[in-house]
């Protein structure tokens, strides 16, 4: 559905600066999948999932939607165009909805995009949106500040599902929220996405919600997808140091799975990609680091379909 080949951004902070935010990453989602990316923030997964929707130029790279090569800047026409295919749902549906527009004028505008005209049909097609994301259609009367933010996010949902994409990036979209949601949001992207039979990348800046609902992981590190395979297999092979401490600082609510939690926290905080140099960007805080991960760490192949990018690997 998706495929990403050598794919960059790099925003410039002047002086002869440049920030490596998404640092020549490949990736491929299959149709009717979901792809869970996660790491810490500022590792670039919302600017990677931005240039997939059009929000973000690209510097390098290809990006392809089924056999379409997608513009690397998007006009508006094309905005339009791939808006019927592609879709995203925000981290913040506070930020993302218009508070002066009622939800019906929310959810109109992008089928308005799409050439609808028709008041009635677009508030019986709104009714029954509102209803699917567990709303009621005498909802589309109020404004966004009258509801929670879980119901907030079931409008970004809205939104973004009603003009049937086939494949829609995730940005944190329970990040936001009450844990006791977060549950509840997740459930209702994986039903909609087995109804609607949708692709989707789901980003989150933690491991245990996300495997739930992704066949695959890919994990991203400044930039750089540095392990990436079956969710089971990230989750619980895990190969790269930085998803090792990932996952072992990760609070696991599941207590049939309960790991060792005497592994030590993450070593200080991630860092910006400004002019990094060839070597591994993890090496600073690995505790596994040695004077080969100066150089640019290999590939490796872990097993079949399971890749990660660390020299102790290739020993
Ligand atoms: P994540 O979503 O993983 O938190 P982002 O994609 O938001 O990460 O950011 C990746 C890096 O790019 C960060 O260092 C961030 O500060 C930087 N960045 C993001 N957007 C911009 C921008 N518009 N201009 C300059 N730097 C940016
Ligand atoms: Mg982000």
């Amino acid at each position: 559905m998706i495929t990403l080949q050598n794919v960059s951004k790099y925003f410039s902070l002047g002086r002869g600066q440049q920030l490596h935010a998404v640092d020549d990453v490949s990736l491929t989602v299959a149709a009717e999948t979901v792809v869970g990316l996660v790491g810490e923030s500022g590792s670039g997964k919302s600017t990677l999932g931005r240039m997939i929707v059009g929000l973000h130029t690209r510097d390098t790279g290809e990006i392809c939607y089924q056999n379409d090569v997608l513009p690397a800047r998007f006009r508006p026409v094309d905005h339009v165009r791939y808006a019927r295919h592609l879709q995203m749902i925000f981290q913040d549906p506070y930020a993302s909805l218009n508070p002066r527009m009622t939800v019906f004028d929310i959810l109109s505008e992008s089928l308005r995009l799409q050439g609808q005209t028709d008041t009635r049909a677009m508030s019986d097609t709104i009714a029954d949106w509102l209803t699917t994301v567990g709303l009621h259609p005498d909802h589309m009367t109020r404004y966004p500040h009258e509801f929670s933010g879980g119901q907030r996010q079931r409008i970004g949902i809205a939104r973004a599902l009603m003009i049937e994409p086939d494949f829609v990036v995730c940005d944190e979209p329970i990040s936001a929220l009450d844990v006791s949601v977060q549950a509840q949001i997740i459930n209702l992207l994986a039903e909609l996405k087995e109804r609607m039979g949708l692709t989707l990348l789901f980003i989150a800046h933690d491991l245990s919600m996300v495997r739930y609902i992704s066949d695959r992981m890919a994990v991203m590190y400044l930039g750089k997808i540095i392990e990436e395979g079956p969710s089971d297999e990230v989750f619980f092979n895990p190969q790269h140091p930085y998803t090792q401490l990932l996952i072992a600082s990760n609070p696991e609510p599941d207590p049939d799975t309960e790991r060792a939690r005497s592994v030590e926290p993450i070593r200080g905080e991630i860092t910006s990609p400004v002019n990094p140099g060839p070597g591994c960007r993890f090496a600073d805080r690995c505790p596994k680091a040695s004077s080969q991960c100066t150089t640019p760490p290999p590939e490796v192949i872990v097993s079949e379909g399971h890749r990660a990018s660390c020299h102790l690997l290739a020993e």
